[in-house]
């Protein structure tokens, strides 16, 4: 099976290195050139454009940052689908809008082709030990047909429905559970803080409570040790916080804290601090706090 691989970012770059690990050929292209070199040092091709890795490719995954990346490495001129021929299979593992995937899907089918949504969750640390959460939409025969290649680079993958996007659905809920988490941690911390507590003895009284999370865990300790270096940029969180958004917009629902942790993120955009990681909440909420004098005023 000869694997293509579009993408080589913070995620893409150790995700596809695994796949390489397994055995696959390996095809692989990324907009930055000097992206590629690593894995071609391992033994990946290096292909000069998405088009050459569709045609050398049985399975080609996508791991791009947005909505309109994928449109991009699918549907330009030099992208995927020019090189596809029909029984190939699209992979696309970027967390997007589950909306515009419905519409790459019947795209890429319409070839001949089949086309899965996998977005994961886990970040760098659970693509570098092969640990990621694999969310999948799309026909069971194609998610049987990829999941080896996803248990190559995941621990937990799970089909959660056969419509294209259904994948994407559940990784914009993941994302609500994390956007509003990361900044639940980000105020209780700076509330001890500015209360007269410890923070770090705070964060180590709550981790062995109920408040404990895997967020209070690593990234309340990332934003104690004032380690803001990505991780999970603050712009891809706002992304994924805009996309359930607009979900909840088309579908009518009413979805308060994440709309306002949405703005939190598009604070620390303004501020910025996008490129940073996501804990940069704290120092937006900072920032505010310093804006107030003793009696809590605003100077
Ligand atoms: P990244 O910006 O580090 O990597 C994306 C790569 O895609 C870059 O190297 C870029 O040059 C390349 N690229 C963009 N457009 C391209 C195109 N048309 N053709 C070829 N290459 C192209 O981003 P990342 O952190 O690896 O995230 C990738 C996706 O995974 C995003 O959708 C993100 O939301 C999601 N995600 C990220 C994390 C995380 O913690 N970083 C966790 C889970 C999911």
């Amino acid at each position: 099976m000869k694997i293509g691989f579009i993408g080589l970012g913070l995620m893409g770059q150790p995700m596809a290195g695994h796949l390489l690990k397994a055995g696959y050929e390996l095809h692989v292209h990324d907009v930055v050139a000097a992206s590629k070199q690593a894995l071609v040092d391992l033994g990946a091709v290096e292909c000069i454009d998405n088009k050459a890795v569709a045609e050398a490719s049985d399975i080609i995954i996508t791991m791009v940052p947005d909505t309109p990346d994928v449109q991009a490495a699918l549907f330009s001129d030099d992208g995927v689908a020019a090189g596809l021929s029909p029984g190939k299979i699209v992979v696309d593992m970027s967390s997007i809008s589950p909306t515009a995937t419905t519409g790459f899907a019947e795209r890429i089918e319409a070839l001949g082709c089949f086309y899965l949504d996998a977005p994961v969750s886990g970040g760098p640390f659970g693509a570098i030990n092969a640990a990621l959460t694999i969310m999948v939409g799309g026909p069971q025969e194609t998610f049987d047909k990829v999941l080896p290649v996803f248990e190559a680079m995941g621990k937990t993958v799970t089909l959660i429905g056969n419509r294209n996007g259904d994948g994407q659905v559940a990784k914009v809920a993941n994302q609500i559970i994390v956007g509003i988490t990361v900044e639940a941690v980000a105020e209780a911390l700076l509330f001890a803080s500015k209360a007269g507590a410890d923070p770090q003895i705070v964060r180590q009284a709550l981790m062995g409570g109920a408040a404990n999370s895997i967020i209070l865990e690593n990234h309340g300790g990332r934003m104690l040790d004032r380690n803001f270096e990505p991780g999970f940029r603050a712009e891809l969180q706002q992304k994924d916080l805009n996309l359930a958004m607009q979900s909840a917009r088309e579908l009518g629902l009413f979805l308060p804290a994440a709309s306002a942790a949405h703005d939190m993120y598009n604070a620390t955009r303004a501020n910025g601090m996008d490129k940073d990681d996501h804990t940069s909440v704290l120092r937006v909420l900072e920032s505010m706090a310093n804006h107030q004098t003793s009696d809590g005023k605003k100077s």
